[in-house]
């Protein structure tokens, strides 16, 4: 008799070694199964039992494992015997298995072979060679002839890659198999079935919806339409529909379908009521911040939104969009059938690019009281631990941009399945700042039949693809960018100066403001705002700077101290022309020029709020020659004067172009998809705003130009 020590290695496997004492290897595998002894079989790939039952053994069987049952799940090595094989009447049964099941057959911890066997009554021994395992069932026919078909059955669970990875071979039961040799039909068999598989994409597309549909099975159920169209604005005609779109910023909306499958786009809420009539606590709220009407892509943002659609806003900034998703995301979590203290998590997520937007949208959040909800804002250089401490506190909506969030969610520190709002809000500024990757991570823990919404300020071909990949049949409304020429409060002055004098112009600037006049000084780089902000402090004038290289909290301070008027003058990069929501700022000087000229836009925008008047002054040097073309028609259209010396810089960065594009055809000009052309291939004032990609105004050409919209 002898003995086998068991033991599990670290992948809770057994293997089989010879016990210390027990005698050596070479004998034991020597033994003849039909004397009693105990066997090593299929140590070699093809090594099989004989016809008339002889355990085919040989030496290489010391480098092979062992699996079997009854190991030791902790660890210890077990003694077991097989001497209850012995009584067995029958031959073994074998065949062969793909490594790649073997562990299947085991289980974890040797549990499914224990498994295996109860149910059968037969003894299973598994052999893992290089590219197969081999199986030998022992016992009684019937114990064995069940433990085999089981096996089967597990294997072929396993799907088609398992298929071709099982041989059977009875152990004699015709009693002509002999032999450890294969014959070349079956080595050729073998050779076939051991070359690695070719890759089987549609199996793996399968898998992945598999585990999509197993991912998301278990999700609780979700409401989308809200919407109960008013009277009043049903009663619409198309005509009205359509002339109330054209007076409100030319409100352009379109259904993302194929043409062909276009949706009733709903009629537009022209007052806070048509729009909320069934939802009381929320005309409260607008009765209190003391608004009198939707902005224009409210009015046609909330029908859409409400009705449970998807969708897409190019707006910015100043425009209301903010209010015009947090209200209907409101109602949405309100209306969900799943109460909230049920929910595990947040309902509504709103992903934005910078602190500052964060925080201010944050700031708009609060300003409406609905349903005691609570929002927190999670974004990168802020307080880690008290956002997390705020998260696992309980929060409904979270703002957040999309580094930190990314981090919390690998951590497991934030739990995003219980989202069904998601907001994707200035998608073109994420894109722009390279957030693209920790967006498709966030999305991925998201459900995927939640109502999403993006915004953005431009509509190119990256907001695109991020449009279509993650949001379903959506709608777009486009308002524009900010519309100058609605902007009439906002004098525009463009001067053109050399790089060097552009010092003495701002600080002439400031020597001349007024006690109440706030200023926003927009200058390129980081560098020259420490430079510029310096240069002032030195001669003692009040200032704060904002960018990208300070402190958190020292941006905080800094927005905090312009918005409180403790300091008058602050100078900012581009991180601020966005989202800084100032409503009494006078004055935004452009030191130096945008990088494109919607930044100007958003820039210019900072200032002339909330009914206010304002100004800008820009200094345009001859570096900036590229963006004369564009600057030309904003200012044309906001009925402001156009300096002689632009429109001659304008024609000369036109001509080299078009010199420039006769060299070389195939080099376009693509900037920000939303375009119409660029200037309409020179004519400056030809377009009313052609080259700003604007779909109203001269030489528009009609809203048919379906590319443009379309993914
Ligand atoms: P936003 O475009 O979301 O950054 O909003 C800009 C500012 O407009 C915020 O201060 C809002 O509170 C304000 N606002 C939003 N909706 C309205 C409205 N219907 N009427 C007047 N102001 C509004």
């Amino acid at each position: 008799m002898s003995d086998w020590e068991d033991e599990y290695d670290g992948d809770g496997v057994a293997i089989q070694k010879p016990a210390a004492k027990s005698a050596p290897i070479e004998r034991k595998m020597s033994l003849d199964y039909r004397q009693g002894q105990n066997v090593h079989f299929g140590v070699r790939r093809c090594g099989r039992f004989g016809s008339e039952g002889a355990a085919n053994v040989s030496g290489e069987g010391s480098q092979s494992k062992w699996w079997r049952d009854g190991g030791n799940r902790g660890g210890f090595a077990q003694r077991r015997t097989f001497d209850n094989l012995k009584s067995d009447s029958s031959r073994p049964v074998t065949f062969t298995v793909e490594n790649a099941v073997v562990g299947r057959i085991i289980g974890r911890g040797g549990a499914k072979i224990r498994e295996l066997e109860e149910s059968s009554g037969a003894k299973i021994k598994i052999n893992k060679g290089d590219y197969e395992g081999e199986v030998a069932i022992f016992g009684q026919s019937a114990a064995q002839q069940k433990a085999k078909e089981m096996i089967e059955d597990l294997v072929a669970d396993g799907g088609s890659r398992f298929s071709y990875g099982m041989k059977h071979y009875d152990g004699g039961s015709d009693g002509v198999r002999n032999s450890s040799v294969w014959s070349s039909a079956e080595l050729e068999a073998a050779k076939v079935v051991s070359a690695p598989p070719p890759i089987d994409w549609n199996t793996i597309r399968e898998n992945k919806d598999k585990y999509e549909e197993l991912k998301w099975k278990d999700l609780p159920p979700l409401k989308k339409k809200f919407y109960i169209e008013a009277e009043s604005v049903s009663m619409l005609s198309a005509e009205e529909v359509s002339e109330w779109r054209k007076e409100n910023n030319n409100i352009f909306v379109d259904d993302l379908k194929e043409e062909g499958q276009k949706r009733h786009i709903p009629n537009p809420c022209r007052s806070f009521l048509e729009a909320f009539e069934l939802y009381p606590e929320i005309m409260e709220n607008i009765d209190r911040v003391g608004f009198v009407k939707p902005t224009p892509i409210q009015s046609q943002a909330w029908p859409v939104l409400l009705s449970g659609e998807d969708l897409i806003a190019i707006a910015q900034t100043g425009t209301g969009k903010t209010l015009a998703y947090l209200l209907p995301g409101f109602i949405h979590m309100d209306g969900q059938p799943v109460p909230r203290d049920e929910r595990g998590g947040p309902g509504m997520l709103v992903l934005t690019p910078t602190r500052e937007l964060a925080l201010q949208i944050e700031t708009e959040c609060n300003k409406y009281r609905y349903k005691g909800y609570k929002s927190i804002c999670i974004y990168g250089g802020g307080d880690r631990r008290g956002q997390i401490k705020l998260v696992k506190g309980g929060v409904d909506i979270v703002i957040a941009t999309p580094g930190r969030l990314n981090d919390l969610q690998m951590n497991e520190l934030i739990n995003l399945r219980s989202i069904t709002y998601l907001v994707l809000d200035e998608a073109d500024r994420m894109l722009d700042m390279g957030f693209e990757p920790q967006i498709m991570k966030i999305l991925l823990d998201i459900r995927p039949d939640r109502q999403t919404v993006m915004t953005s300020a431009t509509w190119p071909t990256g907001v695109r693809r991020l449009a279509k990949s993650y949001l379903k049949n959506p709608m777009m409304v486009y308002v524009g960018t900010l519309d100058l020429a609605a902007v009439s409060t906002v004098q525009q002055t463009v001067l053109i100066v050399h790089e060097e004098e552009k010092k003495s112009y701002v600080f002439d600037f400031i020597r001349n403001m007024l006690p109440l006049d706030k200023v926003l000084i927009f200058v390129g780089k980081k560098l020259m705002a420490d430079d510029l902000s310096s240069d002032m402090c030195l001669q003692g004038l009040a200032v704060q700077s904002l960018h990208g290289d300070r402190e958190q909290c020292d941006r905080e301070e800094a927005l905090k101290d312009f918005k409180e008027s403790r300091v008058r003058i602050l100078v900012a990069t581009d991180l601020a022309s966005r989202g800084l929501d100032v409503h009494d700022i006078t004055h935004v000087f452009n030191f130096d020029f945008p990088r494109n000229i919607e930044e100007y836009v958003h820039r210019v925008g900072r200032t002339g709020r909330a009914g206010r008047s304002g100004a800008a002054l820009t200094l345009v040097t001859r570096d900036d020659w590229r963006n004369a073309p564009e600057l030309i028609p904003i200012l044309e259209r906001a009925g402001q004067e156009v300096p002689e010396e632009l429109i001659l810089m304008a024609e000369r960065y036109e001509k080299h172009k078009r010199e420039k594009d006769l060299c070389n055809p195939k080099g376009g000009h693509e900037r920000g998809g939303g375009r119409q052309g660029g200037g309409g291939g020179g004519g400056r004032r030809g377009a009313g705003g052609g080259g700003w990609g604007r779909r109203d105004g001269g030489g528009r050409g009609g809203r048919d130009c379906g590319q443009h919209w379309g993914f």
